[in-house]
């Protein structure tokens, strides 16, 4: 009998030297003990001593970890997680990202409190004429919008599947082999980095019989699979150390910024950090323009973060709609190397947890907690998952990235519209608890109209304004 593994980037057999024996030396696993185990019903047996498991092909993101915590021994036996390192252990790798995370994911994936360095309950929307509305008067005495530090997030997920048992390997992956029958293995190449090479990288190998492709957006697992391109978005990022009295504004507050100047096609953002800001914007369509944006963005927010010192910058794609194919045989994209971010809010944190972690349970439950190979059809049924789960919040929120960050007078409607108790409570709902919050039809019927409204209004001031520029 075999056990089921889930690893982010390891197997059940050790990672060693290249070499051409290695597909022979496979560690035997103990039986599962899992309650769940019931009598084997195979559609394709694994070979004897084969022990199937699953891999994701990086760490340290939230999408990686989340897959290996939805099952934790006895009912995986074995786990690790290979991450990106440049050439130390001690390196970080971590994700540049602004940190916003909704309340349910702090209880959906256990997150302590002090890892999350504020609790936003305010948050301004400022229009292209600075008219700034608060949102979040809606919100009750315990909900909160979490910002963290990736670097802290990252650390503590990756320490967390450590002590679950998974093994942490430093390495960079480079590319993999596919396997030559229905139940061999992916043999993958990497460049590891542990204290056996001294630091210098050495090419190693590592056989796994599923791959979580969890590494972002540049991902080496999507090129591996022809997974296709997508468009994506710059980001831009600054962090800020502020003077003290000036953070006091920003205790639980964030801002975010509409307009031309900041960016023609997202939002700019000011998030507080423990002892800083986040001062950052992003677009697809204007890319090379991203620094204008951002100085617009730091101009916009100047007497709030004035005397402020940048202490890291950061910058990074962000996919704008899923890849073309996310799936080929065992191998699986989640999170941004699938491309789930949604529009108009530029948020992928939660659903590359999310993502990883439903298809870690399509894993297990497919090999009936290691007792069968998966195949396609197990993995399939995650991105089933997923699509009928999420299809329309992406959809939704594509509809009012095109309504509303097309033009200056879209978004003064915009802003005017946030003002809305019915809307901001609708809002924050579906972003907190990320589910499509029932409206009330009389509510419905009045943001209906009063979006309508906004839009005629606004459609109204562009042709003026057209006129004007002409
Ligand atoms: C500036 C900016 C601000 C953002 N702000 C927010 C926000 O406030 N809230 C929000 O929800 N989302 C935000 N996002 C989006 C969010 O950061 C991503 O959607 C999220 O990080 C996706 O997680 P992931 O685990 O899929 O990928 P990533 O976070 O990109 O993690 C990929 C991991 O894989 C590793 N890796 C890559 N290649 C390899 C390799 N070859 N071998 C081994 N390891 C490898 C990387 O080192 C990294 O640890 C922001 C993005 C940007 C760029």
């Amino acid at each position: 009998m075999t056990s089921f593994a889930l690893k982010t980037f390891v197997g059940l057999r050790q990672a060693s030297p290249e070499s051409p024996h290695h597909h022979h030396s496979i560690a035997l696993t103990k039986p599962i003990q899992s309650p769940l185990h019931s009598p084997a019903k195979y559609s394709e047996s694994l070979p004897e001593n084969r022990a199937p498991e699953s891999l994701a092909a990086t760490s340290e993101s939230p999408s990686l970890v989340a897959a290996q915590l939805v099952a934790p021994p006895p009912r995986l036996s074995r786990k690790a997680v290979l991450r990106r390192s440049s050439s130390s252990a001690s390196s970080t790798t971590a994700s540049q990202c602004g940190g916003a995370i909704p309340l349910c994911m702090v209880g959906e994936f256990d997150l302590p409190l002090d890892i999350i360095d504020r609790r936003v309950t305010k948050m301004k929307m400022i229009s292209p004429s600075n008219v700034a509305v608060d949102i979040g008067q809606t919100l009750k005495p315990h909900e909160y919008i979490g910002m963290v530090r990736r670097e802290v997030l990252d650390a503590y997920l990756r320490d967390r599947a450590s002590a679950c048992g998974a093994s942490v390997i430093n390495g960079l992956f480079l590319k993999m082999d596919m396997p030559q029958s229905s139940t061999s293995p992916y043999v993958l190449h990497y460049t590891g980095y542990d204290s056996k090479s001294g630091g210098v990288g050495e090419r190693r190998t590592l056989e796994v019989d599923a791959v979580i492709g969890a590494d972002g957006a540049n991902s080496r697992v999507a090129k591996s699979i022809n997974a296709g391109e997508y468009e994506y978005a710059i980001a831009f990022q600054e962090r800020i150390k502020i003077p003290d009295e000036k953070m006091v504004y920003y205790e639980n507050l964030a801002e975010m910024y509409v307009g031309d100047d900041v960016s023609p096609d997202f939002y700019g953002w000011v998030f507080p950090k423990c002892d800083h800001v986040a001062v950052g914007t992003g677009t697809v369509t204007h890319k090379g323009d991203i620094k204008q944006f951002q100085l617009a963005t730091r101009k916009r927010a100047e007497d709030k973060i004035l005397g402020g010192k940048i202490i890291r910058v950061e910058a990074h794609p962000i996919p704008e709609h899923p890849r073309p194919r996310r799936l080929s045989g065992r191998v699986a994209l989640v999170g941004d190397a699938a491309g789930y971010v949604t529009k108009c809010s530029g948020e992928g944190i939660y659903f590359a947890a999310k993502s990883g972690r439903m298809c870690a349970e399509a894993i297990v439950e497919g090999s009936e907690n290691g007792k069968r190979m998966v195949e396609e059809g197990d993995l399939r049924k995650y991105l089933e998952k997923w699509d009928k789960t999420y299809w329309p919040t992406y959809k939704v929120l594509d509809v009012l990235q095109k309504l509303f960050y097309r033009s200056n007078p879209a978004r003064e409607a915009f802003v005017e519209m946030c003002a809305d108790e019915y809307v901001q409570k609708m809002t924050f709902d579906s972003y907190l608890y990320k589910r499509v919050v029932p409206g009330n039809p009389l509510d419905d019927l009045k943001l209906a109209v009063n979006t309508i409204g906004s839009l005629v209004r606004a459609n109204a001031l562009r042709k003026e304004m057209d006129k004007i520029s002409v």
